[in-house]
């Protein structure tokens, strides 16, 4: 892996010196080889039954369900922690590290050596649960190939990802050289960037109370901070490449008729395969879980029908970017956006005092 251009997004590379032109790379590639894509077999609405769980989680909590019954039936996690600010996917096979894979990280995940321990886990006859975007499930199926039937893949419903470098200008933007020790993008269903240093918060950022504070949420938001590839996802769509697809359920009709509580967030789950399917029925038991129609789930969530657009406002942000700071790029971007918001405060202002 190597980091490319100003916007400094992981790519994977080719050693020039060792290559010899035999065209895997090309094969098993998520982008440009072929990937076999499938209709969901059902869809749940679910959270976890376990309340600490649920709250901590970014949706329903159910990739962490998965994740503990994978370890309980003596299996080995794959997933994405953020080790202050550096985001990458690290190897969990104890319980009590589950911690470190709770929550989105709205930042391209580095996965470096992950894919060869992966094979090498399965090589050994263990289970493996492998949750990412669906490029990396994809990548990694062809990658493992025919040892594949151990390896359960679950791939998120994803916007697209912004770059570490990306972020970690925005956190010294916002912070100075203050130390991280952690960082969270979500409070719930609320999306809330924090930022800890020696177990004290010192940054705070409510995207939905204020959508102009943070420009690094506003940016990916509105996607225009994502690498090339995400505005032409092929897993953008409903037919899926992983065993199971996770996210938000959003759009669900009528919430309030679910026997359970959503004050906190709701997953929806999308099981693919048999394997999926067979995998959800397994941790059942541990989800408040119902069962829904795919196209509700479609419906409700535009990254299960197309990727993000590229829009002129992406273009403006690289061009900003190539000359300026993340967060100044970011914030003229959206200058015609923050104006109309000003003028429109303006004029209720105005109206205010004429009518009293
Ligand atoms: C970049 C990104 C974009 C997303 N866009 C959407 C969207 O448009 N619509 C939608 O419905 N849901 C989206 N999600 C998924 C959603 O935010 C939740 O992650 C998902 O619903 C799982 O929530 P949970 O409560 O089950 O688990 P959580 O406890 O929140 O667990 C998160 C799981 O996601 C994995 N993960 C976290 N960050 C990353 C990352 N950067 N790269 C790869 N894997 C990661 C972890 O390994 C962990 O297993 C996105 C997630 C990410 C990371």
């Amino acid at each position: 892996m190597e980091t490319s251009g100003k916007g400094g997004y992981l790519q994977p590379a080719v050693e020039a010196d060792s290559c010899i032109n035999c065209g895997i790379c090309l094969k098993v590639c998520p982008v440009y080889g072929d990937v076999e894509l499938h209709y969901p077999l059902t869809a749940f609405a679910a959270r976890s039954r376990d309340s600490s769980d649920y709250i901590t989680s970014s949706s329903g909590g159910i990739a962490s369900v998965l994740s503990s019954y994978m370890i309980e039936q003596g299996g080995v996690v794959y997933g994405c922690h953020a080790d202050g600010l550096d985001i990458r996917h690290v190897r969990i096979e104890d319980k009590e590290e589950l911690w470190k894979l709770k929550g989105s990280k709205y930042v391209q995940s580095n996965v470096s050596d992950v894919f060869r321990k992966v094979r090498a886990d399965l090589s050994a006859g263990l289970d493996v649960l492998f949750t990412g975007t669906p490029c990396q499930t994809a990548g990694l199926r062809k990658y493992v190939g025919k040892l594949s039937d151990r390896l359960y893949l679950v791939d998120l419903i994803c916007h697209g990802v912004p770059s570490q470098k990306m972020f970690r200008e925005h956190v010294r933007h916002v912070i100075g050289n203050e130390d991280v020790d952690a960082v969270s993008f979500r409070d719930g269903p609320r999306f809330v960037l924090s930022l800890s240093s020696s177990g004290k918060v010192v940054y705070r950022s409510d995207f939905c109370r204020n959508p102009f504070e943070d420009m690094y949420y506003r940016a990916f938001f509105y996607g225009i901070s994502y690498r090339d590839s995400c505005y032409k996802c092929r897993f953008a769509r409903p037919e899926r490449v992983s065993d199971i697809t996770i996210g938000d359920f959003w759009g669900i009709k009528n919430p309030g008729t679910l026997p359970f509580g959503t004050e906190a967030g709701l997953s929806v789950a999308l099981p693919v395969t048999e394997k999926g399917l067979a995998l959800l029925d397994a941790i059942r038991d541990s989800l408040f879980i119902e069962e829904r129609p795919v196209e509700e789930a479609v419906a409700g969530n535009d990254q299960l029908r197309h990727p993000f657009r590229f829009t002129r406002r992406v273009s403006l942000f690289r061009a900003f970017y190539g000359i300026l700071p993340f967060d100044a790029a970011a914030r003229l971007a959206f200058m015609d956006k923050q104006l109309m918001r000003w003028l429109s405060g303006m004029k209720h202002k105005i109206l205010r005092k004429d009518a009293k």
